[in-house]
């Protein structure tokens, strides 16, 4: 299964390509667009997925109403950091389920796309769509190579199974609050407006904890989570991930390496 086990310590320009396949629209801009930005300017071609459409994101729209929003806030953050795509996985909030045509179709993503980089939430996280979000990303990470799995038709098998690095976790801990340990963090500190301006073309939300809470904090939150994370490595912001490194996926720290800092 191509890369197994094997470490090339430069990416041809075709290989540099990566692919944040995240549970909600304004996850990838909460948790990873600062280092997404980075890549870009790296020369790297970043493709961005969601697994919803985000549905259940309102208090009083009904569901295609906002999921249509939704899409579009999605489309535009993704491009708004230089992504080459945005897809919606068309799963439905809060019921994501690891079975087998959810795995068919998230292999097939990564078909879509063949990255040597893979970005997604945590195993461990504060809800389920993250949590089987993260297994399905990991499961088609191994799956896709396979010649004999079937996705789609016309969707060819990956080259390789590739670089798997999990975002933070809400508020930095696992499921019993111990604190979770970045295994690299990326200075995001230029990227950090771009980042917020992308984490704004999500208006929908931001109004709606505005209602719900009566204060505009949803980009003033994002901020001070990575100004935690970068005061850890000694910057202004930081965004921080932990590799999955364990058999069969490359072990080196890509991201590390690219662009990191270690704390
Ligand atoms: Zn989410």
């Amino acid at each position: 299964m191509g890369r197994m086990g094997n470490e090339p310590s430069e990416l041809t320009s075709m290989e540099r390509r990566a692919l944040a396949l995240m549970p909600h629209p304004d996850d990838m801009e909460i948790l990873c667009a600062g280092t997404l930005i980075r890549l870009i300017e790296a020369g790297w071609e970043v493709h961005v997925a969601t697994m919803t459409p985000g549905d259940q994101g309102s208090p009083d729209k009904p569901r295609e109403e906002i999921a249509a929003i939704r899409r579009r806030e999605a489309r535009e953050g993704a491009l708004s950091i230089g992504a080459a795509s945005y897809t919606c996985l068309e799963f439905d909030d809060v019921r994501i389920v690891f079975d087998n045509d959810a795995r068919v179709r998230v292999a097939g993503m990564l078909r879509t796309v063949n990255p040597s980089l893979v970005i997604t939430t945590s195993p461990d996280d504060y809800m389920f769509d993250h949590i089987i979000t993260s297994q399905l990303v990991r499961d088609a990470c191994f799956n896709a190579p396979m010649p004999n799995y079937a996705t789609r038709e016309g969707q060819t098998p990956t080259s390789s199974v590739p670089y798997l690095y999990y975002t933070d976790t809400m508020e930095g801990v696992g499921m019993f609050g111990e604190r979770i340990v970045p295994t690299c963090f990326v200075d995001v500190t230029e990227q950090i407006e771009r980042k917020s301006a992308a984490l704004a073309c999500h208006a929908s939300q931001r109004a709606w904890l505005l209602k719900q809470h009566g204060l505009d904090d949803y980009i003033g939150a994002m901020k001070r989570w990575c100004a935690r994370r970068g005061q850890e490595i000694g910057v202004a912001y930081a965004e921080a991930f932990r590799q999955h490194r364990g058999h069969p996926h490359p072990t080196r720290d890509l991201i590390g390496d690219t662009l990191g800092k270690r704390g």
